[in-house]
């Protein structure tokens, strides 16, 4: 009797034990739920804001712009109606090392410089011209690229010198903005926006392209599929990632894992293989 007083008693203990467990076992699955579901939350706002950060600055860039381009549209118009359809096939066709141009801080653009261009892509209300000799093949290995699971979104191209001069001086704004002195802020500018007469965007051979997923021009485009399928196939179209990562010594630009230059397919292919910069394949090419 008493033993089977206390196996009865024994067995309601382990019961409550048991119960407290399992109790604690629920909360602890409920916190670490509520958790999870506080990160994720958490997560979306920082992507959100990311994107309207990455959107806010485009648009600014968008709307300076839109007037610039206004008059290229107009250009645009006059090649198309003047221009010699044969001698456009035949300077398409031509790989001559015009297509090296060096642009870069230290060598500006020909004063007469003046390409002729062809319209590429029309987002979010601005059109986009690239020199006559490229555009085709920037389309095709953006269709090509999109083809291959990318995202890619064409958000820079020909620029004119007051186009240039726009986002160069928004670009200095925003240094200052950051804190930055007044006085040291072209020159902080200048890494990330090419000080007007020295960008590549205006040889009319230069796109910067990014990922519709991740529309910010930042290092993280390296990450993204769109980047990873440029890099590895741009050259096939004549292009090469023109400020690859560690480079900025010699080319003068940060690390740009968005801006494309089309040089043609013996240059690109050239380039790539031998794994330098413009600047180094053409120190190479005059020592030859
Ligand atoms: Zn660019």
């Amino acid at each position: 009797m008493v033993k089977a007083k206390t196996k009865a008693k024994k067995r309601g203990a382990a019961k409550i034990f048991f119960g407290v467990i399992a109790a604690l076992g629920v909360m602890l699955g409920v916190m670490i739920q509520l958790t999870l579901a506080a990160n994720e939350q958490r997560q979306r706002w920082q992507a959100g804001e990311r994107l309207a950060r990455a959107m806010t600055a485009t648009a600014v860039e968008t709307l300076e712009a839109r007037h610039l381009l206004e008059e290229e549209t107009v250009r645009a118009a006059q090649f198309a109606l003047t221009g010699q359809p044969e001698e456009r096939a035949a300077l398409r066709e031509l790989e001559e090392p015009e297509l090296l141009l060096l642009v870069n801080p230290w060598n500006t653009l020909p004063e007469d410089y003046d390409p002729e261009l062809q319209q590429v892509g029309r987002e979010f209300g601005t059109d986009y011209f690239m020199d006559v000799r490229c555009a085709d093949k920037l389309e095709q290995m953006i269709a090509d690229c999109r083809e291959g699971g990318g995202h890619p979104w064409i958000c820079s191209a020909f620029r004119t010198q007051q186009n240039q001069q726009a986002l160069f001086d928004n670009k200095v704004l925003r240094v200052i903005l950051e804190g930055n002195e007044p006085s040291e802020a072209p020159a902080i500018a200048a890494q990330a926006v090419a000080v007007p007469g020295t960008s590549e965007h205006q040889l009319g051979l230069a796109a910067d392209i990014i990922d519709e997923i991740y529309p910010i021009l930042d290092e993280g485009q390296e990450e993204t599929k769109t980047q990873a399928w440029l890099m590895e196939n741009c050259w096939q179209y004549g292009f090469i990632l023109r400020y690859p990562n560690g480079t900025t010594d010699i080319t003068g630009i940060i690390y740009e894992p968005w801006h494309y230059r089309y040089v043609g397919e013996r240059y690109a292919k050239e380039i790539t293989d031998l794994g330098v910069t413009l600047e180094e394949y053409l120190q190479m090419r005059r020592g030859r």
